[in-house]
């Protein structure tokens, strides 16, 4: 049986998937099932596969196939996968506003694809944007502009707003979020926004964030799982030959785990059933407002969008409509366990593509 969900791509909207590797750690499987990528040349493709007895003892093999504007197999390094996102990423320089999404169960390789390791091999899509974003910067110098940047490092976690660039430890302040619909800007009432004037201070900025939710998560529960995490790096361009001027911004989010609780946990834990419930709630207001805009961006229609049902999408409302390109990395675990939740991720990518 065979699902096909190949899908025509939509406006600014790109969607790529990626296989994580076999880990020394992962278990051996107890499912039989399995990704296979049909399509060698154009790298566009992913079928899951599963087999499995029904009662009267004969095989049944199911599949189901899913197209992406990209897909990266287990082998890809960090630096093909970002070379598919320089560009992108360094439209913000031209005035874009940009986000880059990564979504996937717990251990699919988000926190792996958006920071990486520390090595310049296994560095992630934040580092090397930056990077990018910065060397683009010092090469329009010669054409006349000037960059300024700022970044800010915020957390979302049961619908509320962490600064990881705070004093101390998360400091209890309640941030809130205000737009300005003449200047197109959203801030965050009382969060540190760090000018940024080299990539060397953007790296120290971001292992101070990372510290930051990593002990947050030994005190927490693996809080940083369940929590979104949004980078921004705001830009602001004059030319002082031509007098133009441009403002962008380039938002690099990795998103808390995409995995269903089990029901038996979530009954037994308030506070757990309440974090899913938060996670559930914003996960489906972003697939909202990323499949209304590609809606609107076929000129379809013109409806409403939903920015405002969850924290995360009101925060990057700005970054998610008009002037503004947007690109999830579909994260998956190739473990035949994980069969369902691959499943899962894939359905929310075809809603959104
Ligand atoms: P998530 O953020 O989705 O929970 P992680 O990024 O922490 O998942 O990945 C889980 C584990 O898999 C980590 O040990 C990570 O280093 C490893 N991993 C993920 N993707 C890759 C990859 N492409 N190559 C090598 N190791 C990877």
């Amino acid at each position: 049986k065979l699902h096909n969900m190949v899908q025509e791509l939509k406006g600014n909207i790109r969607v790529f998937c990626r296989v994580r590797p076999l880990l020394p750690s992962d278990l051996p499987p107890r499912a039989k099932a399995q990704i296979v990528f049909p399509d060698k040349m154009d790298h566009k493709e992913i079928v899951l596969s599963s087999s499995s007895e029904s009662a009267t003892g004969q095989e049944r093999k199911d599949e189901w196939a899913f197209a992406f504007d990209r897909v990266f197999e287990p082998h890809s390094s960090q630096a093909e996968v970002f070379e598919d996102i320089s560009q992108l990423a360094q439209s913000c320089t031209d005035g874009y506003n940009v986000c880059v999404f990564a979504y996937g169960q717990t251990g699919s390789g988000k926190s792996f694809t958006m920071e990486g390791g520390s090595t310049d091999i296994t560095a992630g899509m934040i580092p090397r944007a930056v990077e990018q974003v910065f060397r683009v910067a010092e090469e329009l110098r010669s054409k006349g502009w000037e960059y300024k940047m700022e970044g800010q490092f915020l957390e979302i976690y049961n619908e509320t707003i962490n600064d990881l660039l705070g004093k101390g430890e998360f400091d209890k302040k309640k941030h809130e979020i205000k737009h300005d619909s003449k200047t197109g800007r959203t801030t965050v009432t009382d969060v540190n926004v760090v000018p940024l004037a080299t990539s060397a201070q953007v790296r120290t900025l971001l292992s101070l964030a990372q510290s930051r939710r990593t002990v947050a998560a030994t005190l927490m529960n693996e809080r940083s799982s369940r929590s979104h995490s949004v980078f921004t790096l705001r830009i602001r361009g004059e030319n002082t030959l031509t007098g133009e001027a441009c403002e962008g911004s380039l938002n690099l989010v990795d998103l808390a785990g995409s995995e269903r609780l089990e029901k038996s946990g979530a009954a037994g834990d308030k506070d757990r059933l309440r974090e899913t419930q938060n996670i559930n709630k914003s996960l489906s207001a972003l697939g909202d407002v990323i499949a209304a805009l590609g809606e609107k961006g076929e000129g379809k229609n013109d409806k409403h969008i939903p920015y405002r049902n969850s924290k995360l999408t009101y925060l990057l409302q700005n970054s998610l409509s008009g002037n503004s390109k947007t690109l999830m990395v579909l994260n998956l675990s190739p473990l035949a366990n994980h069969l369902n939740e691959s499943l899962c991720s894939l359905r929310f990518a075809t809603k959104v593509n």
